[in-house]
């Protein structure tokens, strides 16, 4: 271990579980009561990542969440895995926030909590915008490094090195702290939470609140400063796919000679 204590924070979203949830046919919206709520399945791997760091690096790994008190499972879930502690950014004031006012909170909190990394899944499986990670980056002015497939923490330089998946390859990239860091999504196989860990979760454990007036934020958040309005949504059917398994390149040569002749 090292005499650097670095704080690592971890956005984690409760999303409806995505195996189960339909879609409302007259409004073409996510039918969100239909599924249960669980936390985003790349979330765990933002918290591997954080976690892995912690086991070379004295460190202090704080889950936060911005939703409502009924999100709170997914903070206990994060504490059942080895976090420290958790942030739940909970007020009527965020209804209808866009990714902008989202990220805003988001980086406020991380800011308050004194992060020199903050870690975020790639993308959720509810809104997959994948704008949060650099939002919270760009708000703070803080680095960012996306699609990060393996992190290599260097506390005597102040910095993280990380692997991203680039289309074709891959970079290695070593960033000044703070930084925001999304995870590309299956890459960290998040550890299992051992039972003791899951019953202090649930039993014991209470997140730390805080309000938009907490965060300094009250007239920055909810639907009347979210940029994005939705004009429209349906869903398609998916697009019928045909293959023919080839033997070889000649063969293959052929066939596309067939097709586009
Ligand atoms: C016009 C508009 C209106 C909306 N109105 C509402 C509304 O009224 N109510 C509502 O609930 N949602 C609303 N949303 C959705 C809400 O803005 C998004 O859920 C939120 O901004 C996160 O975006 P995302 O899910 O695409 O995150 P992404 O950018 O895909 O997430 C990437 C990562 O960022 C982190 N992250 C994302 N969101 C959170 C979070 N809340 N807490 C902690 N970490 C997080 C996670 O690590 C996640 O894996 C609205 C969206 C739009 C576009």
């Amino acid at each position: 271990m090292t005499t650097v204590t670095w704080t690592i924070v971890v956005g984690v979203k409760q999303v409806p579980d995505a195996d189960e949830v339909g879609i409302d046919p007259d409004t073409g919206r996510l039918d969100r009561a239909s599924a249960p709520a669980v936390m985003n399945p790349p979330d765990r791997g933002a918290l591997e990542a954080a976690l892995s760091i912690k086991d070379v690096v004295d460190a202090r790994v704080v889950a936060m969440t911005m939703g409502p008190p009924m999100a709170t499972p997914v903070l206990e879930e994060a504490i059942a895995m080895g976090c420290d502690d958790a942030v739940l950014i909970t007020d009527r004031a965020f209804a209808g926030s866009d990714t902008w006012p989202t990220s805003l909170t988001l980086a406020r909190a991380a800011e308050q909590l004194g992060a020199d990394i903050v870690l975020a899944g790639e993308e959720t499986t509810d809104s997959s915008t994948g704008q949060v990670p650099p939002g919270i980056a760009a708000h703070n002015g803080w680095a960012q490094l996306t699609y990060v497939e393996a992190v290599e923490p260097r506390p005597e330089e102040n910095r993280l090195v990380a692997t991203r998946d680039v289309e074709g390859g891959h970079e290695r990239v070593a960033a000044d702290l703070p930084v925001v860091v999304a995870v590309a999504y299956g890459e960290f196989d998040p550890r299992p939470a051992p039972l003791h860990r899951k019953l202090y979760a649930e039993n014991d454990f209470e997140p730390i609140e805080w309000t938009a007036e907490d965060l300094d934020i009250k007239d920055e958040v909810g639907l009347d400063v979210s940029p994005t309005s939705v004009g429209g949504m349906e869903t398609v059917q998916p697009v019928e796919r045909k293959g023919e398994v080839v033997e070889t390149a000649d063969d293959l040569a052929e066939q596309i000679t067939e097709v586009y002749s």
